[in-house]
């Protein structure tokens, strides 16, 4: 492996060369299941025929104009946002983290903007993961993140997992925002319960906050709704998209309602790649395949099918799955065993996944999985958990568990 790449990843000593629907081929020609989908983003699989089409097309047409310009593809994509969530204007950045900073200065601007410039303080939740930025890792609050890389930037105040009475204490006349994954994607696939995202929408309405939703994980139909906020009944007022959004094109999202944005008026946020033309193109054909008839039904459709084989597979194996979590197609299995123990022998099964916080191995299939593929995965599961079996009965017996 290359000793030039700054050694930030536990990298798998594997490489794909061409992938195609749920497929990923190695050189030497080995086949892999992609349960990972690039954490999230592949929802199309891979080479899904119309994205490539829009983005050789557009590549033969203009690549980048920077945002001093009209981007028309921006536009129309901005628009088809607002058209299918709650929210009324958009600003497009590469990424994830770069989402998630311009909701929080967009909150602080907002408090700024209305006479209020003490508050800037955002409450955010344990196991919480928004990205490897400063001001996100600071939001993150994870001490591994933190560690070494100076005084994390003030103005976030963690509190436990869906706790509300340490939420309601953490809320301050400092307080700007409140920011959570519905679902809690790296934190190890963790539902919030929807009543507490409605306390929380409360909570904001009533001490003047904005609501920021994270669903840079859980955005595109991955939980089988188009956004996972429309399942709780709860509406933000901003929420950061990125992953599927390009479905393997870098391009990242904030969307908020216009009042949330009342503050970002000309000159305060910027980028110079955001928005370009390439990502617009691929993100307007991302949409013309996720909003097309059928597709959230068969997302559902599979999903269900999918719980259900786990569950089963749940059952066969009590001492390597302790518990099926999630919503649709962001599934989550909690281990007995080290959850890494699992993501290697799934790899030695050829269907390749992705570990999470909370010993939880994630299942995160491109959503255009079909149901023979689906079988194909579980036989693999199932044979990933008997081999793991296999491999604990010796000490088990002798009481030396996991
Ligand atoms: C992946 C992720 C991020 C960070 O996105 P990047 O594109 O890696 O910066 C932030 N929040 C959530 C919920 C994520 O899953």
């Amino acid at each position: 492996m290359s000793s030039h790449l700054l050694p930030t990843y536990a990298r798998v000593d594997l490489a794909f060369e061409r992938g195609e629907g749920v497929w990923l081929m190695t050189a030497n020609g080995d086949r892999y299941l992609d349960f990972t989908s690039g954490v999230a983003v592949n929802a199309l699989g891979h080479c899904h025929p119309h994205l490539v089409d829009a983005l050789t097309r557009q590549a033969h047409e203009v690549w980048h104009v920077s945002n001093l310009y009209r981007i028309p593809e921006g536009e129309k994509l901005a628009e088809r946002l607002c058209a299918m969530s709650f929210a009324d204007t958009v600003f497009f950045q590469n990424s994830g983290a770069e989402a998630i900073e311009c909701a929080i200065k967009m909150a602080r601007k907002y408090q700024s903007a209305l006479g209020r410039p003490e508050r800037y303080r955002v409450v955010t939740f344990e196991g919480a993961f928004h990205g490897r930025t400063l001001a996100a890792i600071a939001a993150t609050g994870n001490k591994k993140y933190l560690d070494g890389f100076g005084p994390p930037v003030e103005g976030f105040d963690q509190v436990p997992f869906a706790d509300l009475e340490a939420t309601k204490k953490a809320i301050g006349p400092a307080t700007a925002a409140i920011l959570i994954e519905p679902i809690m994607g790296e934190g190890g696939v963790r539902v919030v319960p929807h009543a507490f995202l409605r306390a929380l929408r409360q909570l904001c309405d009533q001490h003047g906050l904005l609501l920021i939703f994270d669903e840079i994980q859980t955005g595109f139909a991955r939980t089988g709704e188009m956004f996972a906020y429309e399942r709780s009944g709860v509406t933000p007022d901003i929420m950061t998209l990125a992953k599927a959004l390009g479905a393997g094109f870098p391009v990242g999202a904030c969307l908020a309602t216009r009042e949330a944005s009342k503050g970002m008026t000309i000159g305060t946020h910027g980028s110079t790649f955001g928005g370009n033309p390439l990502a617009m193109a691929v993100g307007n054909a991302v949409l013309d395949v996720m909003l097309a008839d059928g597709f959230l039904d068969r997302v559902r459709k599979t999903s269900l099918l999918f719980k259900q084989r786990l569950a089963e597979i749940k059952d066969r194996h009590p001492s390597v799955i302790a518990e099926v979590r999630g919503e649709g197609l962001l599934v989550g299995l909690r281990l007995e065993p080290p959850a890494a123990e699992l993501v290697d022998a799934l790899r030695a099964e050829k269907i390749i996944t992705v570990g999470a916080g909370d010993n939880v191995v994630r299942l995160l299939p491109p959503l255009i999985i079909s149901e023979e593929e689906i079988a194909e995965a579980v036989t693999r599961i199932d044979r990933a958990c008997t081999q793991i079996e296999r491999v604990h009965a010796q000490p088990l017996k002798q009481g030396a568990a996991s």
